[in-house]
This record gives C-alpha cells, structure tokens and sequence, in this order.
C-alpha cells in the first residue's frame, strides 16, 4: 500500500493538522462531477462503497479533482 504524506490548506477541515498535513488515516479524491453525486463528507466505509461503484473518474484538469473525506470543524 503507497505511503503518500498529504498537504493541505483547507484548515476549516477536522483532519487538517498543524503546519498543513491532512491527519486523515486515508483521503477520497475523486472528480468534481462524481463528488456531486455523492454525501458532502465520506467515511472509510462510503469510500470503498464509493470506489467499487464508480471506479475511475479521468478529469481533464486539477481544478475538476475534490477531496470527499473533507469534514468541516
Ligand atoms: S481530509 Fe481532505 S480537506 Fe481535510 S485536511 Fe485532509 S486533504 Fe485536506
């Protein structure tokens, strides 16, 4: 399983952690138009759930991709 250390800036979320690293034990990101179909925040369950059921959403730029486990303070 990747390893990957997460920064990010949206410090109202309740995984943000100091000096912007995500303190999720593990993030969705999918594409903007798939995160429309689907709860504003998911848990571990709902993304699996999530990835089974759409697998993989191509988009043409970074600024289509949203984060789904975002959780707001
Ligand atoms: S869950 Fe997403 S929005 Fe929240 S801190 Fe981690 S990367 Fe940022």
């Amino acid at each position: 399983m990747p390893n990957v250390q997460v920064r990010c800036t949206v410090n109202n979320c309740y995984f943000w952690a100091q000096e912007n690293y995500c303190g999720a034990d593990s993030i969705l990101v999918t594409s903007d138009r798939a995160a429309r179909e689907y709860p504003e925040s998911v848990d571990a369950a709902q993304t699996a759930m999530i990835v089974e059921e759409i697998g993989e959403t191509p988009t043409p730029t970074c600024m289509e991709t949203a984060c789904k486990t975002f959780k707001q303070k």
